[in-house]
């Protein structure tokens, strides 16, 4: 028996927050990196989400590096595939939801998928075809303005209509309201219409029940993590997933710890002088690292120091927007944000070397050039510390412990969230 679902995910925290979701909802699931290139035991294994990037990269590769995560979780016997996207639907006209979905659907042989990107429980909801975050129309929320896929329709049929050749549909509320059995009826009048993306008005978690029961046996599924959520409840009820007890349960953690932070979101900032009013910390300049090693020498040395005792140790380059500016006017906007990575990821592989067993992250970009460095390309998910957040933990080689790593993308997590981490780890 193989697993029970893959997951093909356009990028790395939304592969966690897949992952995360659904350990939440009773699966054990693995996150690897990548398509994994060695055979992996998959024993005690649910579901596994392959973290690649492909939601701003151009389609051609976006399909490819899809088809490839397609065809190794197939050889992993999963009886479902999950595209996961972002809940506001990230994408640009060109793609590259749209060529992904209609790639994997002609690779299953499969003529139909509903589209869900809604995440009730985060305020993405979808009414009438049209993509709400919060109260604001989609191409009213901020998204208008993002830098690589800005969203401006908040029309969903409309808006993938010009990623796909062929018609798409929707799933109205009032179908949805009148059960699995209407919504699957009027899934299967669309199919004879040659529709094969359906997009899917969802208001709440009821909705998401009522859609994960409707689709639960299609070869493919595409959303966001909100789907993720309801669909293990209808595994089980198929007799696919049997019921454990804890689906987030890691081995023992051990080892020192720290916190790495590259991020200077304003929830990332009020995190860093909460936790400085407790324990200790220490300040990376990018001009300082630019100018010498000096500055790099004194962090090691900071935390060489101090990781062993109980307290966790932060070293962090977040900074307020002025001082990000100032940096970034010397440097240049990008070398700014190397000269960062490179440092944190420096110190991460050194310190890890050294004991370090438990390893916050904090920032998206930052996590990935630290996941890159220790050269992990798997993790095992665990329990939450705050939504979307969960701990993980791999096995690097040569290590004989397993290390575990949370990795927190800019706005999430509460204030004391650096602190309260260890804690419920410990
Ligand atoms: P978030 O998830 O909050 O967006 P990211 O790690 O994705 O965080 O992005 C933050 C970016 O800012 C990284 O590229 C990081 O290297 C860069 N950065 C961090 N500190 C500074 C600083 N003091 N000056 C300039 N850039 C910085």
């Amino acid at each position: 028996m193989g697993i029970v679902l893959g997951a093909v995910a356009d990028d790395f925290t939304g592969a966690t927050d897949l992952a995360n979701n659904l350990v939440r909802a009773g699966m054990r699931t693995l996150q690897v990196i990548g398509v994994p290139r060695v055979a992996l035991d998959l024993a005690d294994t649910d579901a596994v989400v392959v973290a690649l990037k492909s939601r701003s990269c151009p389609v051609q590769e976006a399909v490819s590096d899809s088809l490839a995560a397609l065809n190794w979780l197939g050889g992993q016997g999963a009886r479902q595939i999950f595209f996961k996207y972002c809940s506001t639907f990230d994408s640009t006209d060109d793609g590259n939801i749209g060529p992904v979905t209609d790639a994997l659907l002609d690779q299953l042989g499969a003529r139909q998928t509903v589209m869900v990107p809604a995440f009730p429980a985060n305020g993405r909801t979808v009414y009438q075809g049209h993509l709400f975050v919060g109260d604001r129309l989609l191409n009213d929320s901020g998204m208008e303005h993002h830098p690589l896929n800005p969203m401006r329709d908040a029309d969903l049929v409309r808006t993938l209509s010009r990623q796909t050749p062929h018609p798409v549909g929707l799933l109205a509320h009032a179908t949805l309201t009148a059960g699995a059995a209407q919504a699957r009826a009027h899934l299967n009048k669309l199919v004879s219409q040659g529709v094969r993306q359906v997009i899917c008005d969802t208001l709440d978690e009821a909705d998401l029940r009522v859609l994960a029961a409707t689709v639960a046996e299609c070869p493919l599924v595409t959303g966001g993590s909100g789907l993720g959520q309801a669909l293990p409840a209808e595994y089980r009820r198929l007799g696919w997933l049997k019921e454990v007890d804890n689906a987030g349960q890691l081995a023992p953690a051990s080892g020192t710890s720290l916190i790495l932070s590259g991020s200077c979101s304003r929830a990332t900032l009020s995190q860093i002088e909460h936790f400085l009013s407790r324990y200790e910390g220490f300040a990376l300049d990018p001009i300082a690292l630019a100018a010498s090693d000096e500055q790099l020498d004194k962090a090691l040395a900071f935390a060489r120091d101090r990781l062993n005792n109980t307290d966790p140790v932060l070293i962090y380059a977040s900074a307020t927007p002025d001082q990000v500016k100032h940096a970034q006017d010397q440097l240049g906007a990008a070398a700014a944000g190397e000269r960062v990575e490179r440092a944190l990821a420096t110190l991460a592989k050194a310190l890890v070397s050294e004991g370090v067993g438990k390893l916050l992250v904090a920032g998206g970009e930052t996590s990935g050039a630290v996941v890159s460095a220790l050269g992990i390309r798997q993790l095992r998910i665990g329990s939450q510390i705050d939504p979307g957040v969960p701990w993980t933990q791999t096995q690097l080689p040569g290590h004989q412990a397993p290390l575990s790593v949370a990795l927190k993308s800019g706005n999430f997590g509460g204030v004391d969230f650096f602190s309260r981490a260890f804690e419920v780890l410990a």
